[in-house]
């Protein structure tokens, strides 16, 4: 693990001081990040807030950008029909004012709240790290001897990736739809957008080391000054 990424691990616990062996010691808070956020686009700002600090309304903010996407690839695709489209379109427009949707049906809302629920899913995945809870993110399993060493087996849970990745019956279950419809209807949405979001957490995790980094080095020279 490089220096920012354990920075950033260590920004989840939200009150972090990096003890740099100088004598001086460099805080660094969820304002930190926010602050070393600016620049950034609004997909990789909010993504990173809410993941580094667990702030709420960034991950509202979040899931409002993430619907707008959302919306687009639905649009490019064609994968519903006008009447559809025109509402998750109102419904998204509703969505970022703030405001309860009501210029639709409520057939239509409700098939909206669906495409919403995916729009969760997604953030939830990218913002979660779903560490595997046997192992604890280790990936091994039991310990056997290897001559005078020992190794150890892949876990039994998630095979040695360290992460659990949730099942298709969950995700159909967290929008409310049969397997069979969220494999042919969410599914191919959902990995279809999901890279997107990754790409998101690659740049502000980019962003986020060098402007930290440059921080933290700013101020190790301002205390070597003092001395
Ligand atoms: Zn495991």
């Amino acid at each position: 693990m490089d220096r920012a990424a354990m920075a950033l691990a260590k920004l989840k616990v939200k009150n972090i001081r990096f003890d740099t062996g100088l004598g001086c010691k460099p805080k660094f808070t969820a304002e930190d990040v926010a602050a070393a956020l600016a620049g950034t686009e609004t997909g990789p700002y909010y993504l990173a807030l809410a993941k580094y600090t667990g702030d709420l309304p960034a991950r509202l903010a979040l899931e409002t950008t993430v619907m707008c996407y959302l919306g687009d690839h639905i649009k490019n695709k064609k994968l519903l029909s006008d009447g559809e489209y025109a509402a998750l379109h109102h419904y998204t427009h509703c969505l970022v004012r703030n405001v309860e949707p009501y210029r639709i049906t409520d057939i239509d809302r409700q098939k909206c709240k669906v495409w919403h629920q995916l729009v969760r899913l997604l953030v939830d995945h990218a913002v979660i790290d779903h560490r595997c809870p046997k192992c604890n993110g280790t990936g091994n399993g039991k310990r056997y001897p290897v001559g005078r060493d020992f190794a150890y087996k892949p876990c039994t849970r998630c095979g040695g990736s360290t992460r659990v990745r949730p099942s298709n019956r969950s995700n159909a279950r967290f929008l409310g739809v049969t397997h069979p419809t969220w494999a042919e209807k969410y599914e191919p949405v959902y990995r279809d957008l999901y890279p997107m979001l990754a790409i998101w957490e690659q740049h502000a995790f980019k962003h986020l080391s060098q402007q930290l980094f440059s921080r933290i080095d700013h101020q190790i020279g301002e205390a070597l000054r003092a001395c």
